[in-house]
């Protein structure tokens, strides 16, 4: 039984996949694309395959630099704007689609990315996590990925150790990381890994195609902490970066995600206009209000960036698909046996 599960849950979404690749064009030929914003996050780029083969970074959510300008000739193609978090301040026009490209964790190899968002004259928001960048620390998950990819540890071990320490505060994840790897571990190993320093982040934010971001001082995972903690890591963060570059961001990407009604209602007395989730859905034009402290966003791993965006426009990607089937599928046995 468990085999066959298994199984299921491997060829489940290749199957999805499959039909999609012929179903989606035909329906996209019909949608209407109007009255939506797609916002997806990155995190680094890089510039070629064997870069990648170093193993400096976790190169889970990592793409090429020629995979993020194909991602943006795909939706320049099918009549998306690019916008950041500035603009939805003012009135969209409700006859065109959006897009919105995010870059977490403040990443230099960012600096790929803005070359690519030059050449378009498009912009994109970097939310950046400030600690990192005043101490020059590589991130912890990196450190995790690195210290155990070299070591000949297999992936599902390694990816169980970083699931494992996201629900603890960031002195505790610290301590583990000194105690595992020594505190040389935190030095970054190259160009690849490295954060922004605190000249280049001030460079990058006068560039008209950036908008700085809040992503908390710690990396924190906000639901771990209490309402001052919350306070702190949000307000240190944006205190910081307006010192950096002389302005105060409007909006927050939540680390991993994570959020309750205490961490929203928190967000709100900061003064963050918006904030970014990592759920998985499109967001509807115009806003609700209650909505602008949670906005969706799509995780953007995929070498496909056609068949990944022509899902995205469809408002659900296969894995997830996948889920909400299987779960209908088993409440209905459930109700079925009772
Ligand atoms: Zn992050």
């Amino acid at each position: 039984m468990q085999n066959i599960r298994e199984k299921l849950d491997i060829h489940g979404p290749l199957l999805i996949e499959k039909i999609g690749s012929i179903v989606n064009p035909l329906l996209l030929s019909f949608k209407n694309e109007t009255n939506r914003l797609l916002v997806f996050y990155f995190h680094g780029l890089f510039e070629s395959q064997k870069q990648r083969g170093l193993n400096h970074v976790d190169p889970q959510n990592n793409m090429l630099v020629s995979q993020f300008s194909e991602f943006i000739d795909y939706f320049l193609n099918n009549k998306y704007k690019f916008i950041v978090p500035e603009d939805l301040d003012k009135n969209l026009q409700n006859d065109i689609p959006y897009a919105m490209i995010s870059f977490d964790d403040g990443y230099f190899n960012n600096m790929l990315a803005i070359e690519v968002l030059n050449k378009y004259s498009i912009p994109a928001v970097f939310f950046i996590t400030t600690l990192n960048v005043m101490e020059n620390k590589s991130f912890w998950w990196d450190i995790i990925y690195k210290y155990r990819a070299k070591q000949g540890i297999n992936i599902e071990a390694i990816r169980s150790e970083q699931r494992s320490l996201k629900s603890f505060k960031h002195p505790i994840i610290e301590d583990y990381i000194v105690q595992n790897f020594g505190i040389e571990a935190f030095k970054p190993w190259s160009e690849i890994d490295r954060p922004f320093n605190e000249r280049e982040l001030g460079v990058i934010s006068k560039n008209p195609y950036v908008s700085i971001g809040n992503h908390t001082h710690n990396h924190s995972i906000l639901t771990n902490y209490n309402r001052e903690e919350i306070k702190d890591e949000l307000s240190e963060s944006n205190n910081i970066l307006l010192n950096l570059t002389g302005r105060l961001p409007i909006s927050t990407a939540y680390p991993n995600g994570n959020f309750n009604s205490l961490v929203l209602e928190v967000t709100e007395e900061v003064g963050f206009r918006y904030a970014f989730t990592t759920e998985r859905r499109q967001n509807r034009l115009p806003f609700e209000s209650r909505n602008l402290l949670c906005l969706n966003r799509y995780m953007t791993k995929t070498n496909n960036i056609r068949k990944f965006g022509s899902y995205c426009r469809l408002g659900y990607e296969p894995d997830l698909l996948y889920e909400d089937i299987k779960e209908k599928i088993m409440s209905h046995i459930k109700r079925k046996t009772y």
